[in-house]
C-alpha cells in the first residue's frame, strides 16, 4: 500500500548544520528531532533523509562516513523510539575534486532525483507527501515533484526566509518539531 512521505533535509534541519559534517564528534541533534520523528512514524508517514553531501565529490570526506553518520542518527533515533525509513545522498558536485564524483547530476536539490528514487523505491505516495528543510533548494526539489514544503528557521532557515526565491513554502515555522506539527494539522 502506498504511503505518504514527510521528506527532510538533514543538515540544519534534522541535525545542526555545520559545514561540512566531517566527524561523527561535530554531528549535534537538535533536541526535538527525536521526538519530530516519532511523531512522524505514528502518523504512519515514511520519513526520508535527503541530503546533498557535496563533500564528496570535493574530496573533504568519503562516502563511507557519510554512511557512518547516518547508522549513527539511525542508532540515536531507535534509541527514543524514532526511525529514518530511506537515506538518500548526492555525492556530486558540477565543481568537485574526485572525478567519480564530478558531474552535474540528477540527484543534488534543487534537481528531484532523490525523492522520485525514494519514492520509487518505497512505494510512496507523493500527491500526500512534504518537503521540509532550510534552504529554498530542498523546497524547490519537492515542488518539482508537487510535494508541499516547510521552511524551517534553524540552520541556513533565516537568512532563506529573508530572501525569498521562486519557490512559494506552504508554511515557515521555526523548527522541526514546528513543521512536523503543521504537517500533522494539515494532514
Ligand atoms: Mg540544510
Ligand atoms: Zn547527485
Amino acid at each position: 500500500m502506498t504511503r505518504p512521505a514527510v521528506f527532510l533535509d538533514r543538515d540544519g534541519t534534522l541535525i545542526e548544520e555545520a559545514g561540512y559534517l566531517d566527524r561523527l564528534e561535530r554531528l549535534v541533534f537538535y533536541p526535538y528531532s527525536v521526538d519530530a520523528v516519532r511523531a512522524l512514524n505514528r502518523s504512519g508517514f515514511a520519513v526520508v533523509i535527503v541530503t546533498n553531501q557535496a563533500g564528496i565529490a570535493r574530496g573533504i570526506f568519503q562516502e563511507a562516513f557519510v554512511a557512518e553518520a547516518h547508522g549513527y542518527i539511525s542508532t540515536r533515533l531507535a534509541a527514543g523510539g524514532a526511525r529514518i525509513d530511506g537515506f538518500y545522498y548526492c555525492p556530486h558536485h558540477p565543481d568537485g575534486k574526485v572525478a567519480a564524483f564530478t558531474k552535474t547530476c540528477a540527484c543534488r536539490k534543487p534537481a528531484p532525483g532523490m525523492l522520485t528514487a525514494a519514492a520509487a523505491d518505497l512505494d510512496l505516495d507523493l500527491s500526500r507527501s512534504f518537503m521540509i528543510g532550510d534552504r529554498w533548494h530542498d523546497l524547490a526539489a519537492g515542488e518539482a515533484v508537487g510535494l508541499r514544503g516547510v521552511l524551517v528557521r534553524t540552520g541556513y532557515g533565516r537568512t532563506e526566509e529573508a530572501s525569498p526565491g521562486a519557490v512559494a513554502p506552504a508554511a515557515i515555522v521555526d523548527n522541526l518539531v514546528d513543521a512536523v506539527s503543521w504537517i500533522l494539522r494539515d494532514a
